[in-house]
């Protein structure tokens, strides 16, 4: 996606099937799809889902990047904070861990998002307002409607001023029960790369008439201002870092510059997590947002930032 426009510029959900031949595979889709929900032990293909808009999964650490706002929102002397991670650690009665319980050692906020310690989040996550966090997380459209026309489903952020404790360290890492989709995370970060100012998606540049006269042009809209440049700025330095020294290292040394983050979402106990990577290339003038999810395979340095390198690389025909 541009995320100075808002187009999206493409857009891919696995599997999938053939539009062109809608007609003759039809059936086989349906029963393909009753066969699965019927069967535990059969894949389930849903190729009639759009995941890219549909799909709703836990955002794993790519929620971090919302954690961290509102974290600066809170404390204008963030840039202070420091916490020693064991690896693991327990925050208002709740065991988190790091992943594969690895030791950070002693961390500041920066290092923290770019090493994507857990414990030092859910250490922070104990000192968070949930009212406010509820607030910041409706205006980024948890619990709400997408600024777009087109088929989707929306993302849910549960924590409110009534919420437990307990509830907080999980939904600060991006896992207890917050749902995101793809097409959603795409557009926080597109937010970010825009400066703070988020542009509705849209997927029809123009309609052509049958002799190629364009008769409806679609213009870039703007939907909302949802944080200030400042905030924008600190938050692409936090994901530049992951890129530098963090967890998509495979993504610095090229010809474009990236900032971003990953994640690593835990959604059944002994299944392999679904792998994210959210960020954007180009840093200083920002060319392009990829939001990517690989279900059930691991982790998102492993899975979803070589697919981030894939297509920032034919982007710019590296
Ligand atoms: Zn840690």
């Amino acid at each position: 996606m541009e995320p100075s426009s808002g187009k999206i510029l493409a857009m891919v959900s696995k599997p999938d099937y053939d539009p062109n031949t809608i007609n003759e595979t039809w059936n086989d889709l349906i029963n393909k799809e009753k066969e699965s929900q019927n069967d535990d032990t059969k894949e389930n293909e849903s190729a009639l889902l759009n995941r890219a808009t549909q799909g709703l999964y836990p955002p794993g650490s790519t929620f971090k990047i919302l954690t961290i706002l509102e974290y600066i929102r809170e404390n204008p002397d963030y840039e202070d904070y420091t916490y020693h991670c064991e690896g693991t650690g327990v925050f208002n009665s709740v065991t988190i861990n790091c992943y594969n319980n690895k030791k950070h050692g002693e961390v500041n906020l920066l290092e923290s998002f770019a090493k994507s310690c857990n414990t030092s989040f859910a250490n922070i996550s104990t000192s968070l307002s949930a009212e406010s966090f509820r607030k910041l997380c409706d205006t980024f459209l948890f619990n709400n409607p997408l600024p777009t026309d087109f088929v989707y489903n929306r993302s849910s952020f549960v924590i409110d001023k009534k919420s437990e404790n307990y509830e907080l360290p999980q939904t600060s890492i991006g896992q207890g029960d917050t749902q995101i989709t793809p097409l959603h995370n795409g557009l926080i970060v597109a937010t970010i790369a825009n400066g703070g100012a988020m542009m509705k998606p849209y997927v029809v540049d123009h309609v052509e008439n049958e002799s190629g006269i364009v008769t409806k042009k679609y213009m870039p809209e703007i939907f909302d201002t949802l944080m200030t440049p400042e905030e924008a700025d600190i938050l692409t330095s936090y994901m530049a870092e992951v890129v530098n020294s963090g967890t998509a290292t495979a993504l610095s040394g090229k010809e474009y510059s990236v900032a971003g983050k990953t994640g690593s979402a835990e959604y059944q106990e002994n299944m392999p997590a679904h792998a994210w990577f959210v960020g954007f290339s180009n840093i200083e003038k920002p060319d392009i947002v990829v939001s990517i999810i690989v279900e059930s395979v691991g982790t998102g340095s492993d899975y979803a930032v070589p697919i981030a390198a894939k297509i920032f690389d034919a982007y710019y025909d590296e």
